[in-house]
């Protein structure tokens, strides 16, 4: 699968991978007692864009 890997504000190719977990973990509205899943953001290292977030776990968001 093809990934674009370049900033659209700034042209930088260098981009960096961040994740977000703990308190801002994403949890599937109206479940309770899931975990909830991270987040996966791609950064531009240049401007400090976040170009995407993604979830770690997109299965728990099925219904
Ligand atoms: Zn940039």
């Amino acid at each position: 699968m093809f990934e674009e890997k370049k900033c659209p504000e700034c042209g930088c190719e260098e981009i960096g991978k961040g994740k977000l977990s703990g308190y801002a973990n994403l949890a599937p509205v109206g479940k309770f007692f899931s975990m909830g899943s991270a987040i996966l953001a791609d950064v531009c290292t240049n401007c400090g864009l976040i170009i995407r977030l993604r979830a770690e776990k997109p299965d728990k968001f099925k219904s």
